[in-house]
């Protein structure tokens, strides 16, 4: 374990402020993933900067009739929570769907989005490994890849990377997909939203950079349109084990049906 400092911070302005100034700092919520990425000597942060007591633990309604998750919601409340189940159980199954209770109880919605891939790879820092250590190899592509992406990796796919093969492993990530949401930031020039299908990045030559998100940003909550798809929808996710495991491959679907018809559709895929 490496040494680090501790600031927890006691607004949002401070928190971007105190990581703008510190780009080596990191945010931590839940810590179900930046600590054990830490223990593992991936993630080497000088400073953890705690969001915990930031008032972003809330849901609200939008404007748009939808409805605005705080980044801290913990997975849990966020699941049960009654608006969220009765208006958009595609998302409350697919967030029931991954990890276990004890997890989801820590864990944020924000740090979900957030969460690096299970790569076994990029866990090992004894291999060579492109997302961790930029320009050492991947270790994946000819090796161990069972959970690894199916999608993308032909030869001749468009968006390819011959870098890295691996996935985003959330559940929940692939429910606001379909659904999509939209991830509302803070950072030193202001606020700005991402549409959730910009949020994530293919690994193209870049793989060590997950996201579209700033070094200096902190995500402050995740919108949900007015249309949670309630009536039709299925999150099915198949893994080696029928709890506690990560999704091989995982299917988010929705449907808008009018006598008896598909008048609209969505579908994400996981894993
Ligand atoms: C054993 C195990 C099994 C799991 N199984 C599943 C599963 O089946 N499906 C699934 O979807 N997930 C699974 N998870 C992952 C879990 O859902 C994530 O670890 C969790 O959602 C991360 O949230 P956190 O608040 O703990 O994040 P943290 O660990 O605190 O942070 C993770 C990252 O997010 C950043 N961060 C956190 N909040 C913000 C914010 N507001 N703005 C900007 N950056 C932020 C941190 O800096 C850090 O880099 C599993 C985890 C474990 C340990
Ligand atoms: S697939 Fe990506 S994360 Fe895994 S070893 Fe290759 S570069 Fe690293």
């Amino acid at each position: 374990m490496i040494n680090f400092d501790y600031t927890r911070a006691d607004g949002v302005t401070s928190a971007v402020r105190d990581r703008a100034s510190e780009l080596t700092a990191k945010f931590i919520a839940g810590g179900t993933n930046l600590i054990d990425l830490m223990k593992e000597n991936v993630e080497r942060p000088t400073r953890l900067i705690d969001i915990n007591r930031l008032p972003l633990a809330t849901i609200t309604e939008t404007e748009g009739g939808g409805l605005r998750l705080g980044a801290l919601m913990t997975n849990a409340d966020t699941a049960y929570d009654k608006q969220v189940s009765k208006r958009y159980p595609l998302l409350s199954q697919a967030i029931l769907a991954g990890a276990s209770a004890q997890l989801r109880n820590m864990a944020t919605d924000g740090g979900n989005l957030m969460q690096r891939t299970r790569c076994y790879y990029f866990y090992d820092v004894a291999t060579p490994c492109n997302k961790r250590e930029p320009g050492s190899g991947c270790s994946a592509i000819n090796g161990f890849n069972r959970i690894h992406a199916i999608l993308g990796t032909e030869a001749g796919t468009p968006d390819r990377s011959i870098h890295c093969i691996a996935t985003h492993p959330s559940d929940m990530c692939v429910a606001l997909a379909a659904l999509e949401a939209v991830v509302r930031v803070t950072g030193p020039d202001g606020d700005r939203t991402i549409p959730f299908a910009e949020f994530h990045r293919l690994p193209g030559n870049t793989p060590h950079i997950d996201n579209t998100l700033k070094d200096d940003e902190l995500i402050t909550a995740i919108d949900l349109p007015a249309n949670g798809f309630s009536k039709n929808y299925a999150y099915l996710k198949l893994r080696d084990r029928t709890s506690y495991a990560f999704a091989l491959v995982s299917v988010a679907a929705a449907l808008e049906m009018e006598d008896g018809r598909i008048t609209d559709a969505r579908i994400a895929l996981g894993g």
